[in-house]
């Protein structure tokens, strides 16, 4: 029997389309998240599509909780599973560069460790190796932190690799949209992308919430989800404030309690410390059916690294004007350098590759429904 393009590729990609074409006749799901109502403009479902769908979904578990064909029915229907296996796979195969993926989906735990350790241990022994005394020694007042490394140094470093982190991500959000079809984007599309993926709107399961069954309790990853974002980009204000006022103001860290640099970066650090740790909780008690393709290793990594980040951030503000403020900078600064390497290759890019995915949605549902239609792009 010939092998279809579809099988060709991947089991994934085959078990989506299989799920599809059952739901597209099924259609009992269409109102709890965008992936059905793309589902219906669709009667086939290759590998393009099937990506588009995968990322569109946000995993609530709704669909699977709602399922009259979940196994033990013999179409065994569990579509967050598939969704989110090809969602994976989605990620891994459209990376830049794409060498580096297979390193980071089966070690991005141990890649960040080592690679924060690299850094910190690095400003160790560059601190020793002018002033090991400075290390050990507390420091007050304007410019403390920059007496253990200067602050041009910590540009250059932390801006290399951050600016090395958007390139790669827009790379292989570039080869996503393409690779799933999309052409050219309305700035229409972009701006309605925002309110869903801003208020998670398809992560509560149409409206009811994430179903999750008496014995796991209720879920609250939507909040958690909140907490992680907000909490980051609360982080990503402040140091942007950091930088008006080193710049602009000429005011050098660190900054004053009260001073909007340091409560928009404790409200973050407070964020990134209680999203991680209420993800990870809401992850393990997760039904099994639906619970294994969440426990990634890029997924957990993604999370261990924005807890070190908000701990240690957390930390360093607390102690900054004690003997402990050197090795805890290192420290700190050796998470954030991990975090940010581990952006392209991590689960950080599953919310670029979601939004495109929203943008899409909204671009389909705007339009026609007759130009919007997929029947004829077979497989
Ligand atoms: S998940 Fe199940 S109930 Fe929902 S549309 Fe698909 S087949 Fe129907
Ligand atoms: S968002 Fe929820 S309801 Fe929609 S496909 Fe994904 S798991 Fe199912």
């Amino acid at each position: 029997m010939p092998i279809s393009p579809i099988e060709k590729a991947g089991p994934a990609a085959a078990e989506v389309a299989r799920l599809m074409t059952i739901c597209n006749a099924c259609r009992y799901c269409e109102g709890l998240c965008a992936v059905f109502p793309a589902m219906e403009l669709r009667r086939a479902f290759p590998l393009a599509d099937a990506e588009y769908l995968a990322n569109l979904c946000h995993d609530c578990g709704a669909c699977f909780a709602a399922c009259q064909y979940a196994p033990p029915h013999e179409f065994a229907v569990n579509v967050p599973k598939a969704l989110s296996s090809l969602r994976a796979r989605s990620y891994a195969r459209h990376v830049w560069p794409g060498f580096l993926a297979p390193a980071f989906a089966k070690n991005a735990l141990a890649i960040c460790l080592l690679a924060a350790a690299s850094v910190a241990l690095f400003i160790v022994g560059f601190v020793a190796s002018n002033d090991a005394g400075a290390l050990f020694a507390a420091h007050a007042g304007p410019g403390a932190f920059y007496r253990l490394m200067p602050h041009e140094a910590m540009i250059w470093l932390f801006g290399a690799v951050f600016a090395y982190a958007i390139f790669a991500i827009a790379a292989g959000l570039r080869r996503f949209w393409r690779a799933t079809g999309g052409g050219p984007i309305a700035a229409r599309d972009l701006l309605a992308a925002a309110a869903p993926a801003g208020r998670l709107t398809y992560l509560d399961g149409g409206g009811a919430g994430c179903p999750v069954d008496d014995e796991h309790g209720r879920d609250r990853r939507k909040l958690y989800h909140h907490l992680s974002f907000y909490g980051f980009l609360l982080c990503l204000a402040s140091t942007l404030a950091a930088t008006l006022y080193h710049y602009g103001l000429g005011l050098q860290a660190p900054y004053p309690w009260t001073s909007p640099v340091v409560i928009l970066g404790t409200l973050g650090g407070i964020g990134l410390v209680a999203g991680p740790v209420g993800l990870m909780d809401e992850t393990r008690r997760r039904p099994p059916e639906i619970a294994a393709s969440t426990r990634s290793g890029m997924a957990a990594a993604f999370l261990w690294m924005l807890l070190f980040n908000g701990l240690t951030g957390l930390a360093l503000l607390a102690l900054r004007e004690t003997p402990a403020m050197g090795g805890l900078l290192a420290i700190h600064l050796g998470f954030v350098f991990a975090l940010f390497l581990s952006f392209p290759y991590g689960k950080f890019v599953h919310g670029f590759y979601r939004y495109a995915a929203l943008a899409r949605f909204a671009g389909e549902t705007r339009r026609p429904r007759h130009e919007t239609a997929h029947g004829a792009i077979g497989i």
